[in-house]
């Protein structure tokens, strides 16, 4: 179990363009003396992992991020935590207050590694900091779950599939993405209103997010999340934008498809608990054998990452 706490633009130096958190999950912050009422209803559950996400932990003054690990340290002594930040908020004084309070995971926004979409979207950092950022991390132990956004200004279809493919070359093991949604009260919302930026259309990005699947299980690398999780009450938020409460599915469902249909695939077997990916979301009628199974997915004789592999070389000519 992972005891999460949100503290929605923290430590913040920059407003990103597509960003304001506190309309995007309706969190605020919350007070050290809320989090002591929090922990102490949750000591007796033994959470395997206390996260902080949102914002940039790492961009909070120096004791304040000491009172929010000391905290935790009382509370819940050896439990491992993981941390949100971004690549010109890391350094060697914070890696080694990170390391001291028992930090594992950092959640690392870095959202594309094309500068020209970074800087459209007003992140304030560059693809330097990026890459100086996970090679200090790595070489520090940390796990790094890189944050990668897809439909960005400035952004497209090459450059999204590269960015993931760069930062699988850095070694990055761990990724979630997002595909750009226009939020009220963003800067955002007023370049869409403009008719300056144009959001993608859920199929678009449905798409992108597919040959990003594909390729992270050519690699055997992990995208523990796709698509934004919009609480209900924060649905009236959306200004416009490919967002879809099962975002996640089609995309894996839309990857299924493209594995079978493009290499002319005539049996899968899969564990029973990925049904859903063969038989729904557009792949009720795929013309392929589907056999339910205790075992590991097989694509006639492929594993998946070797038929994701094989898929991708037949697109080599459209990627480089
Ligand atoms: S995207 Fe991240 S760094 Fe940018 S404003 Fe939002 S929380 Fe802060």
């Amino acid at each position: 179990m992972i005891l999460p706490i949100f503290l929605p633009n923290i430590g913040c130096k920059y407003r990103c363009k597509f960003c304001n958190q506190f309309e995007m999950t309706g969190e605020k912050i919350p007070s050290l003396y809320d989090l002591k009422l929090l922990f102490e209803n949750f000591k007796d559950h033994n959470p395997e992992e206390v996260a902080f996400y949102g914002g940039t932990f790492t961009g909070i003054p120096v004791e304040k991020q000491i009172e929010y690990l000391e905290l935790v340290k009382k509370y819940f002594p050896n439990v491992p935590i993981r941390i949100s930040t971004r690549p010109d908020e890391i350094n060697e004084e914070v890696i080694n207050i990170l390391e001291k309070y028992n930090v594992k995971t950092v959640e690392l926004g870095i959202q594309s590694m094309y500068n020209e979409v970074l800087e459209a979207s007003l992140r304030g950092h560059t693809v330097k900091d990026n890459i100086k950022a996970i090679e200090e991390l790595l070489s520090k132990n940390f796990v790094v779950s890189a944050h990668l956004m897809i439909g960005l200004p400035n952004d497209s279809f090459e450059k999204d599939f590269d960015s993931l493919k760069k930062l699988i070359e850095l070694n990055v093991k761990f990724f979630r993405i997002h595909p750009t949604i226009v939020f009220k009260n963003t800067q955002l919302e007023k370049d869409f209103i403009l008719g300056k930026y144009r959001p993608l259309k859920i199929e678009e990005a449905v798409d992108i997010c597919s040959e990003q699947l594909i390729l992270a299980y050519a690699k055997k690398v992990k995208i523990i999340r796709l698509g934004y999780f919009v609480p209900e009450s924060q649905k009236n938020q959306i200004v416009a934008g490919p967002y879809h409460p099962s975002f996640g599915d089609l995309v894996k469902a839309k990857a299924i498809r493209k594995l079978i249909e493009k290499l002319g695939i005539k049996k899968v077997i899969y564990p029973k608990k990925f049904e859903s990916w063969f038989f729904s979301y557009g792949n009720k009628n795929i013309k392929v054998k589907r056999i339910p199974s205790e075992y590991d997915f097989k694509f006639d004789d492929y594993t998946l990452p070797q038929v994701s592999e094989l898929y991708l070389k037949e697109r080599k000519e459209k990627y480089g």
